[in-house]
């Protein structure tokens, strides 16, 4: 007997049909790792077990001499410390070795073990200072898991072809995902505004978010087809399934009667691709947006200053000479803790610019990588979530003692207005901004006090965001201060004549979006 249909309604996150079996993530597998090793590879797993605790050590000191130094700083430098000492005891590496080696297990289900023997042992304690003292341990397990992970690619035990069935992911799913080769994904969260819907958007990962009841309703291997335009999940039956239609072109007429339109610049948000050549063949005029937050992503350790210097110059260089906009670090997940630098992990409030009161020498070590890129092409760096003029001033001042050291120019520095209290404070940011980049996803979500990750969140623009957006835009003209829009507005095609209307000359997108764009900008 054939199963009966099923036929459910999501937001239509990304674009693209989708047909494959379902794999449902009820639980997500947090261990991972090889069950058995064979006794001929168990050094190399204990090697590998070995690797992991010395990085993972190495980061936490360096985050420990990272810090600067005030009492609270003082503080977190002692925690950083005394997490090194956990590291070092041999209660929790050399059972785990032993397992390795005597047991045969694989060095993430090894380690798992010797934590859950160390909970057991902590929870007999009993004491409520105890039970605190074990989430420090289980914090170092959970980055030694991580470290040890760095590499493989099936977290999520993901066949090619897949159609991800869960409740939410992190942004780092999502690259696991595209390179496990899955078809799809349905999430139960989520909205058009989730990082985790504009990177499937950008990757080119069909996506319908906010399903009510996914979880339940759809059986892990049931063949799905999944319609990312329409917002429509199905179960279907294998065999009648036509494999998916490619996506029309958009016309080349279209695509060059718009190129060199002087009233409307398109440019690209960069954020996994940084291929100018890519970027630019979906007609993409230089970056309004490079969400920096990727080159931090899915590593223990921070990118060393130098690391960061080669990508930025190379991707300027690749873009010269239409300008590159760099945000700076902005911390917008989400993110599991594990994913991030163990420096960045565990921070209170630290959004964008925020992270300079906590971890200041990361946004320093930022901007003097961009300061010695710069001159490889037309730089600008971008300043997220600035809720207080102070905080641009800051940046601006710490740009220019780096500079000065070096010798180089300073480079052109915008605020992205995405945070309500900037609207207030546009003229004073004005006199300190080269420009302006109206971040809509968060200016929209905060302005209307609601999670950006609402589901519940419709289409459009509401009026509220409307017309924050005409103050952003004549305050910019009052002051002679350009301002662009990079939020995910800036790619829906029914929107694009009222933004244009509301003054926006110029708009950035995930790149294959872009074309869409274009044409309704000329239609
Ligand atoms: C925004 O908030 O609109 C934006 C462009 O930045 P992000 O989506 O990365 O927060
Ligand atoms: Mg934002």
């Amino acid at each position: 007997m054939s199963e009966p249909s099923l036929t459910l309604r999501g937001i239509a996150s990304a674009p693209g049909v989708a047909i494959g079996p379902a794999h449902v993530l009820v639980r997500r597998a947090v261990v991972g790792g090889r069950r058995r090793v064979p006794a001929a590879e168990r050094a190399a797993e204990r090697a590998r077990l070995e690797a992991a605790v010395a990085t993972t050590e190495a980061a936490l000191e360096q985050s420990a001499t990272s810090l600067g130094d005030d009492e609270a700083s003082g503080i977190a430098r002692a925690l950083l410390i005394s997490q090194r000492a956990i590291l070092r005891d041999p209660q929790l590496v050399a059972p785990t070795i032993r397992a390795i080696e005597e047991g045969g297990l694989g060095a993430e289900r090894a380690l798992e073990r010797s934590l859950r023997a160390l909970e057991q042992r902590f929870a007999r304690l009993g004491n409520v200072a105890f039970r605190e003292l074990w989430r420090d341990v289980e914090g170092l397990g959970a980055a030694l898991l991580a470290q040890l992970r760095e590499g493989e690619q099936r977290l999520l035990g993901v066949d090619p072809g897949d159609i991800l069935v869960a409740g939410a992911v992190t942004v780092r799913d999502v690259i696991d995902l595209v390179s496990a080769g899955a078809a799809g994904l349905v999430l139960e969260e989520g909205s058009l505004t989730s990082h985790v819907a504009v990177l499937c958007r950008s990757a080119g990962l069909p996506a319908v978010t906010g399903v009510e009841g996914a979880l339940r309703a759809i059986k892990d291997e049931a063949p799905l087809r999944i319609d990312g335009d329409a917002g429509v999940v199905q179960r279907v039956d294998a065999a009648d399934v036509a494999p998916p239609a490619e996506p029309p072109p958009v016309p080349a007429a279209a695509l060059d009667a718009a190129r060199g339109d002087e009233n409307l610049c398109l440019r690209a948000n960069l954020d996994l691709d940084l291929d100018a050549g890519r970027a630019r063949a979906h007609g993409a005029s230089g970056v309004g947006l490079w969400r920096t937050f990727y080159l931090y992503l899915g590593r223990s350790k921070l990118p060393e200053e130098a690391e960061l210097e080669a990508i930025f110059r190379s991707v300027l260089a690749d873009f010269a000479p239409e300008p590159v906009a760099v945000r700076l670090l902005d911390l917008s997940g989400p993110f599991a803790d594990h994913e991030l630098p163990i420096a960045l992990r565990g921070l209170p409030d630290c959004r964008g610019v925020r992270l300079l009161r906590h971890r200041p020498n990361v946004i320093q070590s930022q901007l003097r990588a961009l300061v010695r890129a710069a001159p490889a092409g037309a730089l600008r760096i971008l300043v997220p979530f600035v809720s207080e003029v102070d905080e641009l001033r800051q940046i601006r001042g710490l740009l220019a003692e780096i500079a000065a050291a070096e010798g180089l120019p300073i480079p052109a520095v915008g605020a992205m207005i995405e945070v309500p209290s900037a609207l207030l404070q546009l003229d004073a940011l004005a006199a300190l901004a080269d420009f302006f980049a109206i971040g809509s996803n968060d200016l929209g979500a905060l302005l209307l006090a609601r999670s950006r990750d609402d589901p519940s969140a419709t289409r459009g623009l509401p009026p509220a965001l409307r017309t924050a957006i005409a103050m952003i835009v004549e305050a910019g003209a009052r002051h002679d201060v350009p301002v662009s829009l990079c939020g995910e507005i800036a790619s829906d095609p029914s929107l694009t004549h009222e933004l244009i209307e509301l003054g926006l000359r110029e708009l950035s997108m995930t790149p294959r979006l872009l074309p869409a764009v274009r044409f309704a900008a000329r239609s």
